[in-house]
């Protein structure tokens, strides 16, 4: 089963007297172990689909399941509830807690959930450990480099095991030489994982590591080749 579906998405926003019909019918679904790029202008929509998508903002009309649950009824609680424990959120600017270690950033999500510290370091040290960022684990976010901090996103990430892996230009911040090895990372947690993922980029030679690729175009989900 589809671990994301979006069934006839629609979003408007208003500016001023203008309605902007941003998503009109937006459908997808995304099976366990799909990587998906979604690839579009900027203004196209991406971040409004990913923010419905990652329960953070809600459909004005039409149906987002997640692990093929229905969520529109739910209540806010529900949906935050469901946020922490299914999804996971990767943005182009890291949104570390500038206070915390690299650990500790991990950790902090992971007792959010009710993991007990123990666990959520033991965990942590594992993810920085396979991130090759072992001896950064005590560093906070300042004390990194721009590939080191959004390797460190990446595995707050996916710490508490979420299905589904949201991302809105993880690498946008990055040097392409950089940009490409922390895609490969990403890659190679998803797919190691079998989560499915949706990722948000420009960069039409990462968009062509993954598995599908779509766009948006006039708030519609169309397959690119
Ligand atoms: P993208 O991520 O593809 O650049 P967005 O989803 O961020 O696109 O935005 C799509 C359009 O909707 C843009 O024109 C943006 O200005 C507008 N928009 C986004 N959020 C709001 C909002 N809260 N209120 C009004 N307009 C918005
Ligand atoms: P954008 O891609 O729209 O420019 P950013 O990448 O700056 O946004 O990330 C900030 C976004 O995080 C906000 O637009 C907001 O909708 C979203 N957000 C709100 N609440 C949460 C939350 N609890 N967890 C993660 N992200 C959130």
């Amino acid at each position: 089963d589809a671990v994301l579906e979006l069934r006839n998405i629609a979003r408007h926003y208003r500016e001023g007297e203008a309605r902007l019909d941003i998503l009109v019918d937006a459908n997808l679904a995304i099976y366990p172990g799909e990587t998906v790029a979604l690839v579009a202008p900027s203004g196209a929509g991406k971040s409004t689909l990913l923010h419905i998508a990652g329960l953070l903002e809600r459909q004005d009309s039409g149906e987002t399941l997640i692990n093929s649950a229905p969520t529109s009824s739910m209540s806010d609680n529900d949906r935050t509830r469901l946020r922490r424990d299914a999804i996971g959120f990767i943005y182009q600017f890291h949104h570390l807690l500038p206070e915390f270690t690299a650990l500790e950033n991990i950790v902090v999500p992971q007792m959010i959930c009710g993991l007990a510290r123990k666990e959520a370091e033991a965990r942590a040290q594992q993810l920085l450990e396979y991130l090759r960022l072992g001896p950064r684990a005590s560093h906070r976010p300042s004390e990194l480099s721009g590939g080191e901090q959004q390797r460190v996103a990446i595995a707050r990430a996916v710490a508490n095991a979420p299905h589904l892996l949201l991302a809105d230009e993880p690498t946008g911040n990055l040097d392409p030489r950089t940009a490409e090895h922390v895609f490969a990372t990403l890659m190679t947690l998803a797919r190691h994982s079998g989560l499915a993922a949706l990722i948000a980029t420009h960069n039409l030679d990462l968009a062509k590591q993954m598995d599908r690729r779509v766009t948006l175009r006039d708030g519609r989900i169309e397959e690119l080749t």
